[in-house]
């Protein structure tokens, strides 16, 4: 297995050909980074987590934290194509045979695109139990109808992830209970039965709404048993959350990385900035955050390669990771004075990317409801 150091080494060399300035000027046109996505694809980083096996690299949960920690530590934005790492683990857990011969190598080839993951709902929120999107059985195909909202990357995915329920919340004796996951063939129902209409972002997301009306998929579309797509997603949900803790961690780098070097070099009042201790300290805090922090990522990673229950890891991890970076951001500009905000210094844009962690894919209100209730045994509140 490749090591750690030489998959960073690898993945800076790759990220040399995307400077800061590609990222900012697909920004500024609302641009998908295709080309990056084909270098990530050609050299097997994006398909780190399939086995080999099936054409990808096999490679662990670390390890493809490792690369997209690089990635946001360049100053990339690894929102673009992250969602293939981990929602690619509910199709190679919970699929089939057939379905992991029929996806997994495309996808590990570039040749299929599965980059979205359509879970959140307009009326149901945070509250996953509540989504309404319908799917009935209809003798080989299952007839969908609904709505989601804020499905990153559904123009530039060939395939969608999709949980939806299959019985009413009502008719289920628990709420998580009656709702399914499909891997659906988007190229065959876009633009027809499946439209989508994208959602203008604060950073350069490629968000979604998503409408089904009478969406017809082939029945052989769901993915393991019907009615236990909850439990399937779970792995997925954990797995995200480490790897964006991880994204989190690089984010921290690349502004605490900016701060040092524009602390030392600018000069006021005849001295550089960061022999000021009410410059440094700010910095130093900043690090001593995304060292605790990364200690929590690194942590939950290897629980999760080791198969272990990670849950409380992966949220703990999320939530200090996502404060972190905030919290570097904030130094880093504040270190930069007028120019942290001028575009081409490209921290506000950074700042504006870190930001969606405290709220996506789970907001902090969220974890610290997970870890009252099931880690520390707190009365219920919801
Ligand atoms: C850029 C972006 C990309 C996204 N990509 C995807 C995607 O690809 N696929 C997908 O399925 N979803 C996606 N999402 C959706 C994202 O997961 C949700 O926005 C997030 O889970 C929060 O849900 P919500 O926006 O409905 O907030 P709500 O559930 O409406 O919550 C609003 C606020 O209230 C707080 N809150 C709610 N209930 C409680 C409570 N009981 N106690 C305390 N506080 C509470 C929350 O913490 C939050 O701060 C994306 C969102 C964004 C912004």
């Amino acid at each position: 297995m490749e090591t750690h150091a030489e998959i960073r080494h690898a993945m800076r060399a790759l990220c040399a050909h995307y400077p800061n300035t590609y990222w900012r000027e697909l920004e500024a046109t609302n641009a998908y980074p295709d080309d990056f996505v084909n270098a990530m694809v050609e050299s097997g980083f994006l398909g780190c987590l399939i086995p080999e096996t099936y054409g990808g690299s096999g490679l662990g949960l670390q390890e493809a934290g490792v690369i997209l920690e690089e990635l946001s530590r360049s100053g990339g934005h690894p929102g673009a194509c992250h969602a293939q790492m981990y929602t690619m683990g509910t199709l190679l857990r919970h699929g089939n045979e057939q379905q992991k011969q029929t996806y997994l190598p495309k996808i590990a080839a570039g040749q299929l695109r599965l980059q979205a993951f359509a879970v959140t709902e307009p009326d149901a929120g945070t509250d996953t139990t509540a989504i309404t999107t319908f799917a009935r059985r209809d003798a080989n195909n299952y007839v969908v109808n609904g709505r989601k909202v804020f499905i990153s990357r559904a123009e530039h995915s060939d395939l969608m992830l999709l949980l939806a329920r299959t019985t009413p919340k009502q008719e289920c004796q628990k709420k998580s209970q009656g709702m399914s996951v499909f891997l659906v063939d988007m190229r065959k129902v876009r633009g027809q039965e499946m439209q989508l209409q994208p959602i203008d972002m604060m950073m350069n997301h490629h968000c979604t709404e998503v409408s089904f009306n009478d969406m017809r998929i082939p029945a052989d579309s769901l993915i393991g048993e019907e009615g236990k797509g909850f439990k399937y997603i779970l792995d997925s949900l954990n797995a995200e959350r480490i790897l964006i803790a991880y994204e989190c961690i690089g984010d921290s780098k690349f502004f605490i990385d900016r701060a040092k070097s524009y602390a030392a070099e600018r000069v006021v009042f005849g001295r550089a900035i960061g022999q000021n201790q009410g410059v440094q300290f700010p910095i130093a805090r900043a690090y001593t955050s995304m060292r605790a922090a990364e200690l929590m990522v690194v942590t939950a990673a290897q629980k999760f390669d080791a198969g272990k229950a990670c849950g409380e890891d992966a949220n703990i991890a999320k939530l200090l990771a996502s404060e972190a970076s905030w919290a570097a951001g904030d130094t880093c500009l504040q270190t930069h004075g007028g120019f942290g905000f001028a575009k081409e210094f490209d921290i506000e844009r950074k700042l504006r990317e870190t930001r969606l962690y405290q709220v996506a894919p789970i907001s902090t209100n969220l974890i610290l409801s997970y870890v009252s209730e099931h880690v520390l045994g707190l009365p219920r509140s919801f």
